[in-house]
């Protein structure tokens, strides 16, 4: 009868761990607010797939004008600060739990006293749009994305995650 149960307990525990560990991996991106103020679904096309020069786009374009504020999605660490031909100036930010790197890109400037290493809360101003890097001038714009991070958890080197639906998911829920 003992063990029964004891089997019973193990089968359980062993069923529901990986559900735990997917729980814990995908927090983040349900958690997701989003990072323009009075986003609106129309607002959001999904361009995951899309090829922009010559590259697999893996991200998500939000249009807006210059100097519009941009907002930490989600709760973390600003992890790098990098200024790149592509994207201008960019952004990388850990969440809590270093499974996901949420990337900004072609920002017009950083907010003022933003600092690699620097905790965020979500919602916190990040920096403002613009169009730096292989933007048109023409149309500013958020380039966002987001990276599921290995092991090593090194900002460069992630898996692209198409952020649509999770965007999708947080506008409805800001609301
Ligand atoms: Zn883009």
């Amino acid at each position: 009868m003992s063990g029964g149960i004891g089997l019973r307990l193990f089968v359980c525990i062993a069923v529901l761990f990986p559900v735990f560990l997917a729980v814990g991996t995908t927090s983040s991106i349900l958690d997701m607010t989003p990072p323009i103020s009075r986003l609106a679904l129309a607002d959001l096309r999904d361009t995951f797939e899309e090829v922009h020069n010559g590259h697999r786009h893996e991200a998500i374009d939000i249009l807006e004008p210059t100097g519009t504020p941009v907002h930490a999605v989600v709760s973390g660490t600003i992890r790098k600060l990098f200024l790149s031909n592509r994207g201008g100036s960019t952004i990388y930010q850990f969440d809590e739990m270093g499974a996901y790197c949420y990337y900004y890109a072609h920002l017009d400037r950083y907010v003022e006293g933003l600092r690699e290493g620097m905790r965020v809360e979500r919602g916190d101003v990040i920096g403002f749009v613009g169009s730096t890097g292989n933007a048109d001038a023409r149309t500013p714009h958020l380039h966002f994305a987001i990276f599921e991070l290995g092991p090593e958890r090194l900002w460069w080197k992630g898996k692209a995650v198409n952020p649509y639906p999770g965007l999708v998911d947080a506008v409805k829920r800001a609301k």
